[in-house]
């Protein structure tokens, strides 16, 4: 990368003693990390990308359903797409309508497979993976991130000039620069999702059921996969996951393809539903659910962790181009995000999940389920319509 100084094309740390720098450290391999990675390092950055597990995925919390739009765009080879999707389910158990495209609109995957497919794409493009290296903060002065291999203990210094957080919700972005997603009350839901044995299922929908008298603030799903069904909850209301699993054990229970089916997973984890305030300061920016970029419709952020780890990283080759004006471009970066009409969109869905959340409280939820379908089949075309708009300045 051109700057200030002749860097190795290549980055050289070692996973032991964190000998070597990089151009940009990115904190976590999960979608919006490894896209990150894999546009830096084939913008010509030295890249080192940290993941806390031994494997990208493979601790991660996701109901596995994303746009089908995505498909093309990640060049997703066939045996990462577990099913394509053309119809979606919306209303509640006992009244529902299906709604039909006629062009594939979503398709469901296994995160550890889909994770594990961006993560190689990114250590093909050049990127140094450094799995079960835990970050654990951040030096200044020169800059560097600190980590851990979780492994041997071994602690790691690694120089850099700039730093992605790609970690998450429990952003690291927080403690060590004040920017990123922090929980606070209203601005995140709490969700569940377990797998149900389900070998050579055919179901071929999405469904989304409301069952306004169990769950006011919140939806449940399924979502078919390969030998798997996927069936979770979430919810707005001030809650935690243990006290969820019994909703979540009932409406199994009443729904006639997943009763008396084995559970082989059950996860939980929490779903940002507000942008973070601050998503840079140098020499640092937060992408994916890091910087709280999720729809607060549907608690969906597959979508928007590949849009924001891709503005994250022309941004940083545009600072990284110009070291003069470094500053200035990282903390551009809110508005690069602006320029896209993902933020618009997610501008729109926030308002339209406020109005929901309202209708709600004065137990209008009613006239909102009504709208339920017109929303879904919305959001669907909505999604197509932000994805084909190019953004201007990139
Ligand atoms: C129950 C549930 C169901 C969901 N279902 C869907 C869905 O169907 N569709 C959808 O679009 N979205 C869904 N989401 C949201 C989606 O999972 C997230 O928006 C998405 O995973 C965000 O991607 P990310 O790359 O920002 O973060 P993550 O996928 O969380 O990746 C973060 C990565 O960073 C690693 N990491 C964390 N801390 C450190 C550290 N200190 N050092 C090194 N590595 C670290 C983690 O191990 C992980 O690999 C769901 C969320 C929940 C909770």
């Amino acid at each position: 990368m051109s700057g200030d100084e002749e860097l190795p094309a290549d980055p050289v740390v070692d996973s032991q003693s964190g000998s070597g720098r990089a151009d940009v450290v990115v904190i976590g391999a999960g979608p919006a990390g490894s896209t990150a990675a894999e546009r830096l390092a084939r913008g010509g950055a030295s890249v080192v990308l940290l993941e806390k597990d031994h494997a990208a995925g493979e601790t991660t919390v996701c109901g596995g359903a994303m746009p089908f739009f995505l498909r093309d765009k990640l060049a997703l080879e066939r045996g990462v797409v577990d099913r394509i999707i053309y119809t979606n389910r919306v209303g509640t158990l006992a009244r529902n309508t299906d709604l039909r495209f006629d062009t594939p609109n979503n398709l469901s995957v296994r995160r550890e497979l889909f994770d594990a497919a961006l993560a190689e794409k990114a250590r093909a493009a050049g990127a140094r993976m450094l799995a079960r290296t835990l970050a654990t903060g951040l030096e200044m002065d020169p800059v560097a991130v600190r980590a851990r291999n979780r492994d041997s203990g071994a602690e790691l210094v690694i120089p850099c000039r700039l730093i992605v957080f790609a970690d998450g919700p429990h952003t690291l972005a927080q403690a060590a620069l004040g920017i990123g997603f922090r929980r606070a009350p209203g601005n995140h839901a709490v969700a569940l999702e377990w797998d149900l044995e389900a070998p050579g299922n055919d179901l071929q929908s999405l469904e989304f059921y409301f069952e306004l008298d169990a769950l006011p603030l919140g939806y449940y799903w399924v979502f078919p996969k390969k030998d798997i069904l996927n069936v979770g909850l979430g919810t707005m209301e001030p809650t935690s996951a243990r006290e969820l699993a019994p909703l979540l054990s009932a409406f199994i229970d009443s729904h006639p393809a997943l009763r008396g089916r084995p559970i082989s997973r059950k996860r939980g984890g929490l779903i940002p539903l507000r942008p973070a305030r601050r998503v840079a300061k140098w020499p640092g920016l937060v992408v994916g659910d890091a910087g709280g970029f999720v729809n607060p419709m549907t608690g969906a952020g597959l979508t928007y962790a590949i849009w924001s780890g891709e503005v994250a990283a022309r941004t940083c080759l545009r600072a990284l181009a110009t070291p003069r004006r470094e500053k200035q471009i990282v903390a551009a970066y809110r508005r690069e995000l602006r320029r896209t009409p993902h933020a618009l969109f997610l501008a729109v869905t926030r308002a339209v999940a406020r109005a929901a959340c309202f209708a709600s409280r004065f137990r209008l939820g009613r006239y909102a389920l009504a709208l339920a379908p017109a929303l879904v089949e919305a959001l669907v075309r909505g999604v197509w319509v932000a994805q084909k708009y190019r953004p201007r300045s990139f």
